[in-house]
């Protein structure tokens, strides 16, 4: 069995930086209910989409300008500097309860960790996945946000314990909440594996779980009333403050980085995040991480045959079957892979990584997902 052990502990290398502002954005729409139109202006922080989910926040625009282009999969907006912006709502002095809920995710925060009591809130502090710093980075640099996204969260879950993950080797204190180490190796940073280490239980009851970059968010929206239009990201060991929908060769152009034919361009962490098409797609909402991965790394990853050679079993940390899943997947008998426990994944990426055939497991799971999710059968975001 290839024995797997991922570090992920980071050094920080200064404190976050800006991308100089893009001439263009580009907005993944797919699947949401548009808020505009090809050819109107919006101003900075215009909503331009809203999610189909009841919880899902609101998409807006990063920069002031016009839409260029509309199509279902991508809205293309040409930035201008009117410098036209929304005026920022007062989140910080309402009251508890429904509108303020609404305001929320008007402002794009997922309110669905934030909808009913719990009382037990874990943080989750945790550098998401190795070569990622960006938890890290916010808990040096960004405690008063964090603290305001704190207040907010306890005002609306009630928690009767706060706790802080953090990783063994660090100090951080989150002034309210009690502190538990983990030690930091990957999977250990994801939000299951959080809940277990800080209670000791597979998914607790009236146990509830934030990661930082999430009430990070709700701190800034809190702090300044105005809704999410950037994200915080590591590239190349560093993390930058990069306006959503900026696209990948306006990133790779700032930061002096070359791709060359045969590359992967990966947005997310290189376990779990998902290679882009074109170096036009743009940065999401929620994207902590961008890599690049030269051709000769890693053998390509294919639609081959799966030998049954259990590799993927031995690493997965969910005890589920990620051979037998992908391949009900595979062959779009979704029901058979939820029986066999596809809701019980967390999205590590461990069996994809560890294909003996470099199989694109983690794909066709997401894809049995979404495909249950998109039928109504599947758990909604
Ligand atoms: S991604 Fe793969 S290894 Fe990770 S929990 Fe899901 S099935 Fe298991
Ligand atoms: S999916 Fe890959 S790792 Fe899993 S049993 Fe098949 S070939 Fe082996």
């Amino acid at each position: 069995m290839l024995r797997i052990h991922y570090s992920l502990e980071s050094e920080l290398k200064g404190g976050i930086a800006d991308i100089d502002a893009p001439q263009e954005l580009s907005v993944q729409v797919r699947n949401l209910v548009l808020k505009t139109a090809k050819r109107k202006k919006v101003g900075h922080g215009e909503i331009i989409a809203e999610h189909p989910s009841q919880s899902g926040g609101a998409f807006h625009a990063a920069a002031s300008g016009t839409v260029r282009d509309l199509d279902y999969h991508h809205l293309v907006i040409t930035c201008d500097e009117s410098g036209e912006a929304v005026d920022p709502a007062d989140v910080a002095s309402m009251a508890p309860g429904k509108e303020l809920l609404r305001t929320l995710q008007g402002l794009g925060i997922d309110i669905a960790v934030l909808s009913s009591h719990a009382e037990m809130l874990v943080i989750n502090g945790m550098n998401p996945e190795p070569g990622v710093s960006v938890a890290e980075q916010l808990l040096a640099d960004e405690m008063k946000t964090l603290e305001a996204g704190l207040e907010m969260a306890r005002t609306l879950i009630e928690p009767k314990q706060v706790v802080l993950a953090v990783a063994d080797t660090k100090e951080y204190q989150l002034p309210g909440a009690s502190m538990k180490a983990v030690k930091p190796k990957y999977p250990h940073s994801l939000d299951a594996l959080v809940v277990k280490a800080v209670t000791g239980e597979e998914f607790p009851a009236n146990t509830k779980v934030m990661n930082v970059m999430d009430l990070y968010a709700l701190g800034k929206v809190v702090q300044t009333g105005k809704p999410i239009t950037e994200t915080v990201m590591t590239i190349d060991g560093h993390n930058y403050r990069v306006p959503i929908g900026t696209t990948i060769r306006h990133l790779l152009s700032c930061l002096d980085m070359k791709v060359s034919s045969g590359d992967t361009v990966v947005l997310g962490g290189s376990f779990r995040g998902e290679a882009v098409y074109s170096l036009d797609e743009g940065v999401r909402k929620g994207d902590y991480a961008m890599f690049v991965i030269p051709s000769d790394t890693f053998p390509r990853v294919e639609d081959v045959t799966c030998i049954n050679c259990g590799e993927c079993v031995l690493n997965c940390p969910a005890r589920i079957q990620p051979n037998l899943i992908s391949r009900y997947a595979e062959y779009e008998k979704f029901e058979l892979a939820e029986e066999h426990g596809l809701h019980s994944c967390f999205e590590c990426g461990l069996c994809a990584f560890s294909c003996t055939m470099r199989r694109p497991i983690l794909q066709y799971i997401r894809f049995a997902k979404d495909q249950l999710r998109a039928s109504g059968q599947g758990k909604q975001s």
